[in-house]
């Protein structure tokens, strides 16, 4: 096999299941990342490497309904050093603000390595001569450099989907220059917000020592490399059509009456995850019951928290917290067939997800800091008659974009209450003016946009890749 692009993530976009007679097979697991990327995979005859999640080995190459999938195997020990330690107990914390404590082991990093070292490899060997190489997020930061020790010949991108953080916080990692360095390798390092990109500059500057100048770096060796924002979106279009679908809005109907017709709805949907911001903000919905400025006949809030990274300590933890939460507001508040929160510890398929925002009144995204957040434009793009509330927290990257929503700092208690309060007051007039303009801009900045700009950026990077001839 050797292609002409090739995409590399921790994860492919399947994942492994058993059918009911034993016998094992692949299922396309739907997201923003293979939808975007699909087609130009398509075009270029492109591959795409990555782990199918589990301990399985021997797994070979496969087409799976045209996309060339290239699975890499990963043993419970990388699981445990790469994924679940590094990538997830040290870099996942450090990147978001530090909301959690990361924590720095050396056998993490070792994982982490080695483990990267081995994508490495396999993208070299399946990449054809001169080809483009675009490698994703920060399980895979050490992937450009040791491509590139490898494959001069290839023209390599990354993309960080997750924050970049500030240098205070960066310099803390006992690995930061590896990881500078590892990035370094890229032709174009791609952020979701330019804030971002700017640190990373900087970092660059002040910790390998090499010459900046705006978004570019100079390396030693003649080769240039640059930093710059390509805020990552959704398939607006998809989402559009899977709103109007007469299913989804039966369901939306329903979902309303399974809920008792309450004159509002709020809704969260989340991994659950530190960074989120569920504990706070369902707090706050709860105190506006406690101080009677609505009850539980005129609004319940929903939350889907997705189940996730359930061996990890801090996650466990949260979890417990929340299940406390949940079960102390609806105790206090909620009355028979009446609760307050309606919480759903599980994961929904998109036509599910497009009905609980064909239904929500109030969308409530309030992470302490995230990437982007795809579920705020996700909701946008399901409001099709330009009605909804969506409250933002500034710290996602999507409020950069989002400026029309009800945008909350959610560290402040106060804040948040005074902000769902007027989202579940606002008129429609206000409600058509914020919606609109929002729609507007997530329809033009979609996801293929997204993939679109990043590639065309990365082709214009000349086949020497800056060298001075
Ligand atoms: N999602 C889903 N089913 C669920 C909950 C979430 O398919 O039950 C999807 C959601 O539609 C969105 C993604 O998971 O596309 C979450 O992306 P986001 O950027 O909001 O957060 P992340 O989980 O990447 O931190």
């Amino acid at each position: 096999m050797h292609a002409d692009l090739v995409v590399v993530a921790n994860r492919l976009p399947v994942d492994r299941v058993e059918l009911a007679d034993g016998t094992r097979t692949w299922r396309r697991s739907p997201g923003g990342l293979v939808s975007a990327l699909e087609p130009v995979l398509r075009a270029n005859d492109g591959v795409w490497i990555g782990w199918p999640g589990g301990t399985e080995t021997g797994l070979e190459p496969f087409d799976d309904d045209g996309l060339h999938l290239l699975p890499m195997s990963m043993s419970a020990q990388e699981i445990e050093e790469h994924y679940e330690g590094f990538s997830n107990g040290t870099l996942w914390p450090l990147y978001h603000d530090l909301v959690a404590k990361p924590e720095f082991h050396r056998e993490w990093w070792n994982g982490y390595r080695s483990v990267n070292q081995r994508f490495a490899e396999k993208c070299a060997e399946v990449a054809a001569e001169g080809a483009t190489v675009w490698v994703q997020d920060y399980q895979l930061q050490l992937v450009p450099q040791m491509l590139r020790e490898l494959r001069p010949d290839l023209r390599i991108g990354f993309y960080l989907h997750i924050p970049f953080p500030p240098a205070e916080l960066f310099q803390q990692l006992p690995w930061r220059r590896q990881l500078l360095e590892g990035l370094l390798g890229a032709d174009l390092v791609g952020f979701q917000l330019p804030g971002a990109a700017q640190n990373f500059i900087r970092l660059v500057r002040q910790r390998v020592g090499h010459k900046t100048h705006r978004d570019l770096v100079y390396l030693p060796d003649g080769r240039t490399v640059r930093a710059a924002a390509f805020p990552i979106s959704i398939d607006f279009a998809g989402f559009e059509e899977l709103a109007h679908r007469e299913s989804v809005n039966a369901r939306a109907k329903e979902i309303r009456e399974q809920l008792g017709n309450p004159r509002k709805i709020f809704l969260g949907v989340d991994r659950l995850d530190y960074t989120k911001g569920i504990y706070a903000r369902l707090r706050s919905f709860g105190e506006l019951l406690r101080d009677a400025h609505f009850d539980v006949d005129d609004a319940v809030f929903v939350q889907v928290a997705v189940p996730s990274r359930e061996r990890v300590e801090q996650y466990r933890v949260l979890r417990d917290e929340i299940d406390r939460l949940v079960g102390r507001l609806n105790g206090d508040l909620g009355r028979i067939g009446r609760p307050a929160i309606s919480y759903l510890h599980s994961s929904f398929p998109r036509e599910e997800m497009a009905a609980l925002y064909r239904a929500a009144d109030i969308m409530v995204v309030t992470p302490y800091r995230d990437g982007m957040n795809l579920v705020a434009k996700e909701y946008v793009a399901c409001r099709y008659e330009d009605d909804g509330a969506l409250v933002l927290s500034e710290f996602a990257g999507a409020a950069e974009e989002l400026r029309q929503a009800w945008l909350v700092n959610p560290y402040d208690m106060n804040g948040m209450k005074a902000a769902l309060l007027e989202a579940y007051k606002a008129d429609q007039r206000e409600l058509t003016r914020r919606m609109r303009a929002m729609r507007k801009t997530v329809s033009t900045n979609d996801v293929r946009h997204w993939a679109d700009t990043f590639l065309a950026e990365l082709a214009r990077i000349p086949a020497d890749h800056g060298k001075p001839v």
